[in-house]
């Protein structure tokens, strides 16, 4: 077959673009990314041995050569090798997701996209920011026949056939002008020892192996520097982040087993996504067996990274049977304890520093709370929630500890954003009478809560809902109460607007009724007692997850105090009833933008709206 030439995906050529002008500050990286894929090449030609003894199960290495006359750097191993459609597909398109998610941050800034680069990397394409050209000459172990893919990095590349001695892959870098600094041998070890010491596999530069060469996660902890720790979570998380947390632990008893796990400091790309999958590493007796163990962690905690070795498990076991095995639960199950536990520590000893853990994670861990009884209660107690109590964040237990005398529930609000929370008539009366109230703004929080239902015997409660009784607690300020009581003495009996209201609402509401929640605001709406919260209920909706267009009705409530209700009560009694129509829609109307319920018929709200403008104003002048 004679040389084929393909344009690279698009997305590639834009990423080559980026990566080819960036003044990347670390460009030296580019020797550990092709460090660390000839790593995993190899860790995946020794498992796929381990079915397929033919594939060979040599002694693995990796080696580099660097040429100062040809100015060139080559990284090779005896890896899985690639073949002609790896090549297309792997290095002709955006094969890792993280490199999509980066160009789906691209801002077009070039300086805050530079800054980009280093926090997501690029892998392979790093080392288009030294090179003219690059060579991938690759035989996949168990194919036949080996490959040349060429590329000067500016929109297309080559492929053609070519010879190798064995499987395997040799990366050459054709070093641009000025990056000769590369085929330094002492420069090269210096790098290997800052980013790669941590790599089992020999790194070979002449005749020295220039690494450590034996698993990070083996040796003792009181040997390991945090730089080495940071590397090894560079190299096994895919990251480029500092780590937030590292655990490292030998467990020896009924299970054997290490695990060396990281929490990132920055929220990785695929948090979000549909498939909710657990990013670890595991490892069968310093075997990697897979980054895909569906079993190994809850989803719960995909946001963790790292590797856990196994000395138990079975070694031929396939990925399919693994992930039933017994065994690897009760391993999970250890681990959940182990990352929950040491979670609680730190958030006892170091509270901001877990701040910005709760801040990156906590929507993610909360999953747990909803889907895990088993450790819902260890989970519970890493919470932390906006609150109307104190500005920053608020443990279950500190809520508890501030409740208020006589009050035995705790009130929540669920919505967007704190923000918009904050400012909700719902909650005047409980800031009147000093009751904290949780803010609560994760999609998952409905959820959680109702499956839940209670904290140290105490119910959670909506404080959009009915029957949230305010009348037992009394006002924070003795002269608001004296106030509210003269307020409530002096309200007339508003049976009458109530019934009015409601005739003129007709089925857009449940019920008209006086409120005791209300201090500014004349209305505001609330779920009947029993009814499906309204933020709940609108969030089902935006996912499709209610049939039928029948939203569930609302009961408006009216504030007795405030002297519009007054004087609309004034109205309904004396008969003079002409506008009582319009007022109640726009009553109504204004409780659901308050609520961040959508106005059914924003038309008639605006001309209601500009009718009482005008009447206002008339009555002015
Ligand atoms: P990542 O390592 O995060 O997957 P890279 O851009 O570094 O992303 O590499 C892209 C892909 O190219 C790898 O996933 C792998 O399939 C393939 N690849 C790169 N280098 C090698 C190699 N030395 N041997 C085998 N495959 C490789
Ligand atoms: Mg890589």
């Amino acid at each position: 077959m004679s040389k084929e030439t393909f344009t690279f995906q698009a997305e590639v050529g834009k990423l080559l673009d980026i990566v080819a002008h960036s003044l990347y500050s670390h460009k030296e990286i580019f020797v550990r990314e092709l460090i660390s894929n000839a790593s995993d090449a190899c860790d995946r030609r020794r498992y796929a041995a381990l079915t397929e003894p033919g594939l060979g199960d040599g002694e693995f290495q990796i080696t580099l050569a660097p040429d100062k006359k040809a100015r060139t750097l080559s990284v090779a191993d005896n890896g899985i090798g690639m073949d002609h459609d790896d090549l297309v597909d792997m290095l002709g398109t955006i094969a890792r997701s993280g490199s999509q998610a980066f160009l789906d941050k691209l801002s077009g800034d070039a300086a805050k996209d530079r800054a980009l680069i280093g926090q997501f990397g690029v892998g392979f394409y790093s080392a288009f920011m030294v090179a003219d050209q690059v060579r991938v000459l690759t035989r996949k172990a168990g194919g036949d026949g080996a490959w040349l893919w060429t590329s000067d990095g500016k929109g297309s590349f080559t492929i053609e056939e070519a010879e190798r001695e064995g499987p395997g892959t040799t990366v050459t870098v054709h070093l641009a002008k000025g990056e000769k600094e590369f085929t330094d041998p002492d420069r090269l070890r210096h790098l290997v020892k800052t980013y790669s010491d941590h790599i089992p596999i020999p790194i070979l530069l002449g005749e020295d192996t220039v690494n450590e060469a034996s698993a990070l996660w083996t040796r003792d902890k009181k040997g390991i520097t945090e730089d080495q720790y940071k590397e090894f979570y560079h190299h096994a998380g895919h990251a480029f982040d500092d780590p937030w947390m590292v655990l490292h632990n030998r467990v020896e008893g009924v299970l054997s087993y290490i695990n060396l796990l990281f929490i990132p400091s920055v929220r990785p790309f695929d948090l979000h996504q549909a498939e909710r999958k657990q990013r670890v590493r595991l490892y069968v007796k310093r075997v990697f067996i897979t980054d895909d163990c569906e079993g190994l962690l809850p989803a719960y905690l995909r946001f963790m990274r790292g590797i856990v070795d196994s000395e138990d498990l079975a070694l031929n076991i396939s990925r399919e049977t693994l992930q039933n095995d017994p065994k690897l639960a009760k391993i999970r199950s250890g681990l959940v304890k182990r990352i929950l536990g040491q979670l609680k520590k730190k958030a006892e000893k170091q509270p901001d520093g877990y701040a910005e853990f709760w801040g990156n994670f906590g929507a993610v861990l909360k999953e747990g709370i909803y889907e895990d009884p088993a450790h819902r209660d260890r989970i519970l107690v890493l919470a932390r929630f906006a609150t109307t109590g104190s500005e920053g964040l608020a443990s279950l237990d500190d809520y508890v500890r501030r409740m208020a005398q006589g009050q035995d529930a705790i009130y929540y609000i669920t919505g967007e954003d704190s923000g918009r929370l904050a400012g909700s008539p719902q909650l005047e009366g409980f800031r009147e009478r000093g009751i904290e109230v949780l803010l609560l703004t994760d999609p998952i929080d409905d959820f959680w809560i109702s499956a839940v239902g209670e904290y140290q015997g105490k119910p959670f409660k909506s404080v959009t809902r009915g029957g949230a009784d305010l009348d037992k607690f009394e006002a924070k300020d003795k002269d608001d109460e004296k106030e509210d009581k003269k307020k409530k003495q002096e309200a007339p009996a508003l049976d009458g607007l109530c019934a009015a209201l409601k005739d003129a609402l007709g089925d857009a509401v449940k019920e008209v009724r006086v409120s005791g929640r209300l201090t500014d605001s004349p209305s505001c709406l609330v779920a009947d007692e029993g009814d499906m919260d309204m933020h709940l209920e609108r969030m089902l909706r935006q996912h499709q997850q209610l049939q039928g267009d029948l939203a569930t009705l609302r009961v408006l409530e009216i504030n007795p105090g405030h002297s519009l209700i007054r004087r609309l009560g004034e109205l309904a009694e004396s008969g003079e009833d002409g506008a009582l129509a319009d007022s109640a829609h726009l009553l109504l109307d204004q409780a659901r933008i308050a609520a961040g319920e959508p106005v059914p018929d924003p038309g008639a709200f605006s001309r209601r709206l500009t009718a009482a403008m005008e009447s206002g104003l008339k009555g002015e002048g």
